[in-house]
Formats: C-alpha cells, structure tokens, sequence
C-alpha cells in the first residue's frame, strides 16, 4: 500500500477529468490523474470537433484531448494507467484499488464518463470515427445531403434520428424489435417526419466497407423471415444506449437506474469529498463544453473541501 496520501485522485481522462486536472494542479494540489481502457474518453475516438468554443475552423477530438492532457501535466498533475477495479469509501482516506496498487486519497473526482453501448462487430468498431458513429451531435454535419442510419429503437434513437434530419436527406432507423422502449411523443415525432423511415425487426450483421475506410452500406438480417441483404446508407449512428463507468461505487454511491451517478449541488456525491462530474453523472447534456465545465467545478469544490478540512 502506498504511504503517501494524495490531495486529490482523478478518475478519468476525458476532457472532465482533464479539465479538473488543470484545475487542480493550479492550485497546487500536484493531482493524481487515473486513466483506464478507454484514455481520452469519447473526444478521442470522433474526429473534428466545431463546437467547442475557441476553435473557429473545428478541432480534431484527440487533438484537442492531447491539448488538455499537455495543459494539466504543465501544471504538475501526475498520470497513472490503470484499471479502477474496487473503491472503499467508508473511511478516509478513501482507497482505491488499481491493478495490484492501493492508492489512498483525501478527496476523489469520479469523471470516468459513460461508455457508448456498441454493436460490438469487428467492422463497427474498425469503422468508428469514418462513417460509424454514437454522437449525432458531434458528427451529423458531415453527413449532410447523404441518406444515413440510426440504430436503436429508443429515446436517443429517436432523439438522434430526429436530429439529424437537419443535415441527411434520409434517416433510416433500425430497430431489433416492433416494440419500442422511446417515448410515445419521441416515436411520434420519428414516425411523422417526412424524412425518417422504419426497418423494423432487423439487425446489423456487418457494416460496408473496412477496405475504403468509409461507410458504404450494412449487411441485414430479418429476425422473423432470416432474409439477409445489402442497404446502401453512408453513415451508422448508435443510439442504443451509453453505460456510465461507474460500477465499482456500487452500493456506495446514490446511482439511478440506469448506474447514472446522482449529484447535488452540480458535482457533489451523498459522500463528503467525493465529487463526480462529466459523462458519469450527466444523462442529458453529454457534451464536451459542459463534462469540461463540470470538471472545472469539481476541482474547485475539492480545493474549497480540503481548505475547509484544513489541508
Ligand atoms: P434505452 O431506452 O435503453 O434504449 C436502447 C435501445 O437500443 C432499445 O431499443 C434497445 O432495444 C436497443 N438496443 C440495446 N442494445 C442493442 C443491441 N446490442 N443491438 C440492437 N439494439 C440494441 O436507451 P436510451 O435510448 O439511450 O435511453 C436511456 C434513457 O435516457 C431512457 O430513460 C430515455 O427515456 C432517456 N432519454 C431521454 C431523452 C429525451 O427525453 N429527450 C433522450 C435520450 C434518452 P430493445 O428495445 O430491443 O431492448
């Protein structure tokens, strides 16, 4: 076990967690920042970013990822790759549990974001960030003019289909089943517009083309009839679901349902000195500016903690 007792840990190195880094480690908390499977978060798997304030001409997300990672080193945070696998939070300092090491801390920022549910196909994922995507907001503009698909048949299927409407000339939402998990005003609004269609009992088995690095169509199969054929479509958007990267606080931190972590106050967590910001708290926005605004939060409310505690 480690002797040293940190200030702060920070799970999680999307732009929350960076951004809370920057904050910390300027105010010379020397941060422990902790990054596991997924470094970067999702900005680092998209590709240009155009609404992240300060970049006129669009941002590549890697690039602007590597921009903050640069930043909180600058100011002296500490990196560490690991695998968050078991957390004790009943007494302090907190311990946390990564690969073989224990590392303990007077103060902890969860920003360890929520994970896209995938289809989790070879091709899908060899294709992500070149026609495959789990962002409309980040990624529909390029696809403007083009007939593209979403898949899923619930709320942010919905919602995504809906939204990119703005750009595509046709959206097709694919959906395994004939019943719907959305809301009847989303489906509603999804099965009225004009330039949405339904294919529905129908699963992706293979996504076109991984030789032309770009989507050109998707392999199908019809559950009920097992009739398999080739759709044309130039882009795949998954909206079946995020999973928030929260399991190892389970029964420790207030979560709904769906393992959102719950928060008062913007990032404060039911345990004093426990703050959670970005992705793994926030079901609703899931943009960058805002999971970076809350990490900025979480850093001050750690410093205003540890003053308070008399650090
Ligand atoms: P969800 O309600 O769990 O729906 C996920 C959808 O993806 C389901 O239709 C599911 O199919 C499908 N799916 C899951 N895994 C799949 C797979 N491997 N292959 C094919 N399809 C798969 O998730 P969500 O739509 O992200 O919504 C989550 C929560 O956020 C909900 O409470 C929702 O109301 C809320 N939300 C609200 C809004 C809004 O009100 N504006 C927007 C977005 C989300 P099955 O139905 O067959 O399981």
């Amino acid at each position: 076990m480690s002797e040293n007792v940190r200030n702060t840990v920070i799970l999680g190195s999307g732009c929350s967690g960076l951004t809370a880094a920057i904050y910390a480690a300027r105010a010379n908390l020397k941060p422990l920042l902790i990054q596991g499977h997924e470094p970067g978060g999702q900005l680092s798997m998209t590709t240009l970013v155009e609404n992240f304030p300060g970049w006129p001409e669009g941002i590549q997300g890697p690039e602007l990822i590597e921009n903050m990672h640069k930043q909180a080193e600058r100011f002296g945070t500490e990196f560490h790759t690991g695998h968050l696998h078991k957390a004790d939070l009943s007494k302090r300092p907190f311990e946390l549990h990564v690969g073989k090491e224990i590392i303990l801390t007077k103060t902890l920022i969860i920003a360890s974001g929520a994970s896209a549910r995938w289809l989790n196909l070879k091709s899908e994922q060899e294709l992500i960030g070149h026609g495959v995507s789990s962002c409309a907001t980040c990624d529909g503009f390029f696809f403007s003019g083009k007939e593209i698909s979403v898949i899923g048949g619930g709320d942010s299927a919905m919602e995504e289909a809906l939204f990119l409407t703005r750009f595509a000339s046709k959206v097709t939402i694919i959906h395994r089943r004939e019943a719907f998990r959305a809301s009847k005003i989303m489906l509603d609004r999804a099965k009225t517009h004009p330039n949405i269609a339904f294919l529905l009992n129908t699963v992706v088995e293979e996504v076109y083309d991984v030789s032309k690095k770009d989507v050109t169509g998707l392999k199908l199969r019809d559950v009920k009839s097992g009739r398999v054929w080739d759709f044309p479509t130039s882009a795949m958007f998954l909206g079946i679901g995020h999973i928030p990267n929260a399991q190892a606080f389970k029964g420790q931190l207030e979560a709904d349902d769906d393992g959102y972590l719950l928060v008062r106050d913007y990032v404060h967590t039911g345990v004093p000195g426990v703050f959670a910001s970005g992705d793994v708290a926030d079901r609703r926005y899931r943009q960058a500016i805002t999971a970076a605004g809350t990490g900025c939060m979480a850093a001050l409310e750690v410093e205003k903690f540890l003053e308070e505690e008399g650090r």
